[in-house]
C-alpha cells in the first residue's frame, strides 16, 4: 500500500548529481516549488568522482565550432548535431555561471583572477579541459552545487528512493518512492525530471559507484518511454582490479610516462597489437586485454609502473588510491581489467529533456540527447549534465508541456501510449538472494556482453538475464536493493537486445563476428513497450570522419 504526499511540487528532480543539483538550483532560484529526491545522502553521485574536468570552449584559440567538431568525430557517426551545438554554445556560460555558484576551478596563478589552467584530453584538438584540485574536479562541482541547492527552499529528501514514475491520463505526475522509513509514498508534481546517472553496475567491473543501477532507464521502460543507444557503454581498459567499490581508475597517463601492460606470463603485449603499443586507443586496449581475459580465463592482467621514478610527485591520487588496497605501485604490477565507465545512450529526448512522456524529462548520464552518440569525448558528460539540467528547467519554465520532434526524438515520435507501471505488494525477506542474483548478473554482462560481443555471447547473456530476471521478480521483498537488481535486469535486456540488433562494430560498441562498420546501421535502436526499433539518423547529418 502507498500513501499520497498532499501537494504536487511543481518540479521534482531524481538524482542529486551534477544533472539533478543544476536543475534543482535553476528550478527553485526562479520560484517553483521544487523537491529533490536521491536515495543516498544529498552528495552521493557518480559526479563525486570525476576526474579529469569539464570540456568547454572558454578561451581563444578554442571556439564552439571546434569543439562541436571534436565531439562528432568521437561520436564515430551517431550525434545529433543540434544537440551536440546545444552543448558546445551554452557550455561556457553554464562553466562561468558555475563558478559564480563558487566552484573554485584551477587556475594557472594565484590569484582568482588569474586564467583558468585549461588540460587537454584525448580526443580534443586543443586545450579546453578545466579541472580543480588536480584531479578532484566532480568533487569540487558536486560541493558547490551541494551548497547552491542547500541555500534554497528546495525540499530535499535524502534516503527516498524511486520505484516508478505515475503514470495519469497520458503524462507523468510524480513519482512512487520509498522513503527511509522503508514506506512507499507517491510524491506527485506537475513535471518530473529524471537526473538518476549511469549504468556502470551492470558490470562486474567498472568504475561507477554502487548507486549507478539504471533505475531511470528501468522505470522508463516500465512506463513504455523511449530509450535509445545503450549498446554503447564505454569501458576503461584499466582499472585497478580489486574489490574496492568503485574501482580506482589507472589514467593513461601513466602509460605515457612509461608503464607496460604484460599479461599473465609478464610479457608486454601491446606492441603486437598496436603501431603505438600500450599508447594505442582506449577501445584497442580494451580488447586486447579482454580477448586474454577470455580465452585463458583470468580476471585481471598487469600494468607494470614500476619504471616510474617520481610516482608519488606526479601521480598522487593513484598512489593513495593503490596505497589504500594494499599496493605499492613503485614495486609491484598493478591488476587490471577492463571496467564499464559510461553509458553514452540511455532515455530519449528532445533538445530540451523532455522524453516521450509528457511531464517527464531526462537529463545528464541516465539521458540520450544525442551529444555523445556512439562513444562520448572525453570530460563531455558534465559538460552535459550542466548544460541540459538547466536546460529543461527553462522550458517547464516557457510552459512547454511535451516533447517535440528535435534531437533523439526526431523520427521517433509519436510513440505509442505510456505504459501506468504496477507496483505489487511485496513484504518479505530476500535471504541473501539479491546480492547473488547481482553478481551473477554481472559476472554474466561482463563475459557475454562486455568489450567484445558476437551473436553467439549475446545469446548466451539474454538466455542468462532471464532466467535471473524470473528470479528477482519472485524475490517476495521491496527492499531499495531488490529494485535495484530488478533494474539491473531490464537494463541488462535492453543493452545485449540492442547490442544484439547492432551487426556492425562501431564506437564502443564491438562485434567480433561483425568487426566493420556499416552504413546500413547509421541510426539509433530505441525500445519502448517492448518493441524495438530502428531510427535511421536524417540524411542530412554528417558522416563520420575518424
Ligand atoms: C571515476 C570516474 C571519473 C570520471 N571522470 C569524468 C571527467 O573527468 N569528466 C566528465 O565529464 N565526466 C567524468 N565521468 C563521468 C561523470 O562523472 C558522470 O557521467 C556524471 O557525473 C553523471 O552525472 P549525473 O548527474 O547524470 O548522475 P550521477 O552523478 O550519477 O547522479 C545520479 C543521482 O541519482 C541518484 N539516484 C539514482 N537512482 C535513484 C533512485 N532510484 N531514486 C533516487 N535517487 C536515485 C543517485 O543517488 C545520484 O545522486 C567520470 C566518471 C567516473 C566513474
Amino acid at each position: 500500500m502507498s500513501t499520497s504526499d498532499q501537494r504536487p511540487f511543481d518540479v521534482l528532480v531524481l538524482g542529486s548529481g551534477v544533472a539533478g543539483l543544476s536543475a534543482a538550483v535553476h528550478a527553485a532560484r526562479s520560484g517553483s516549488s521544487v523537491a529533490v529526491l536521491t536515495k543516498g545522502a544529498l552528495a552521493q553521485s557518480t559526479t563525486r568522482f570525476a576526474q579529469g574536468g569539464v570540456a568547454a570552449a572558454l578561451a581563444e584559440p578554442d571556439s564552439p565550432a571546434l569543439h562541436e567538431a571534436d565531439t562528432l568525430t568521437a561520436g564515430a557517426g551517431l550525434c545529433d548535431v543540434d544537440a551536440v551545438r546545444v552543448l558546445v554554445t551554452e557550455g561556457p556560460g553554464r562553466v562561468r555561471e558555475l563558478i559564480e555558484f563558487g566552484a573554485a576551478f584551477d587556475r594557472t596563478g594565484d590569484v582568482a583572477t588569474a586564467p583558468l589552467a585549461l588540460a587537454r584530453e584525448g580526443g580534443h584538438s586543443l586545450a579546453r579541459v578545466v579541472h580543480a584540485g588536480g584531479d578532484a574536479t566532480g568533487a569540487e562541482i558536486e560541493r558547490a552545487l551541494v551548497a547552491a541547492v542547500r541555500a534554497t527552499a528546495a525540499d530535499v529528501r535524502e534516503g527516498w528512493f524511486t520505484v516508478d514514475v505515475l503514470v495519469e491520463g497520458g503524462r507523468c505526475g510524480g513519482v512512487r518512492a520509498i522513503d527511509p522509513s522503508g514506506a512507499m509514498v507517491d510524491v506527485r508534481a506537475h513535471h518530473t525530471i529524471l537526473a538518476t546517472g549511469g549504468a556502470g553496475q551492470l558490470f562486474a567491473v567498472t568504475t561507477n559507484p554502487a548507486l549507478s543501477t539504471g533505475d531511470g532507464i528501468a522505470m522508463a521502460l516500465r512506463a513504455g518511454v523511449a530509450v535509445a543507444d545503450v549498446e554503447f557503454m564505454q569501458f576503461h581498459p584499466t582499472a585497478l582490479d580489486h574489490p574496492s567499490m568503485p574501482r580506482p581508475l589507472l589514467s593513461e597517463a601513466l602509460r605515457g610516462e612509461g608503464a607496460v601492460l604484460r599479461d599473465d606470463q609478464g610479457v608486454a603485449f601491446m606492441a603486437d597489437e598496436h603501431p603505438l603499443g600500450d599508447l594505442a586507443p582506449r577501445d584497442v586496449v580494451a580488447r586486447a586485454i579482454t580477448r586474454r581475459l577470455i580465452d585463458r580465463g583470468l580476471t585481471h592482467l598487469w600494468l607494470d609502473a614500476t619504471s616510474i621514478t617520481d610516482f608519488t610527485r606526479r601521480f598522487p591520487t593513484i598512489r593513495r588510491a593503490c596505497e589504500e588496497v594494499g599496493l605499492d605501485p613503485t614495486r609491484q604490477w598493478l591488476p587490471v581489467a577492463p571496467a564499464a565507465h559510461y553509458l553514452s545512450g540511455g532515455v530519449a529526448t528532445d533538445l530540451d529533456g523532455a522524453t516521450t512522456l509528457p511531464g517527464l524529462w531526462a537529463v545528464g548520464e541516465v539521458a540520450c540527447s544525442g551529444v555523445h552518440g556512439a562513444n562520448r569525448l572525453a570530460s563531455n558528460s558534465l559538460l552535459d549534465g550542466l548544460v541540459f539540467g538547466p536546460r529543461a528547467v527553462e522550458a517547464i519554465h516557457r510552459s512547454k508541456d511535451r516533447a517535440d520532434t528535435s534531437g533523439v526524438l526526431r523520427g521517433l515520435l509519436p510513440v505509442a501510449p505510456p505504459i501506468a507501471p504496477a507496483t505489487p505488494d511485496r513484504d518479505g525477506d530476500a535471504d541473501g538472494r539479491v546480492d547473488k542474483l547481482r553478481t551473477a548478473l554481472q559476472l554474466e554482462m561482463t563475459k557475454n556482453a562486455g568489450v567484445m560481443r558476437t551473436a553467439a555471447s549475446l545469446r548466451e547473456a539474454a538466455e542468462a538475464i532471464e532466467a535471473i530476471s524470473v528470479e528477482a521478480d519472485l524475490l517476495a521483498t521491496d527492499a531499495p536493493e531488490a529494485w535495484e537488481l530488478r533494474n539491473l535486469c531490464i537494463g541488462a535486456r535492453a543493452l545485449v537486445t540492442s547490442a544484439a540488433a547492432r551487426e556492425e562494430s562501431r564506437g564502443t560498441h564491438w562485434r567480433s563476428d561483425h568487426p566493420s562498420t556499416s552504413s546500413e546501421y547509421r541510426g539509433r535502436f530505441a525500445i519502448m513497450g517492448g518493441d524495438i526499433r530502428f531510427v535511421p539518423l536524417p540524411a542530412d547529418s554528417p558522416e563520420p570522419h575518424r
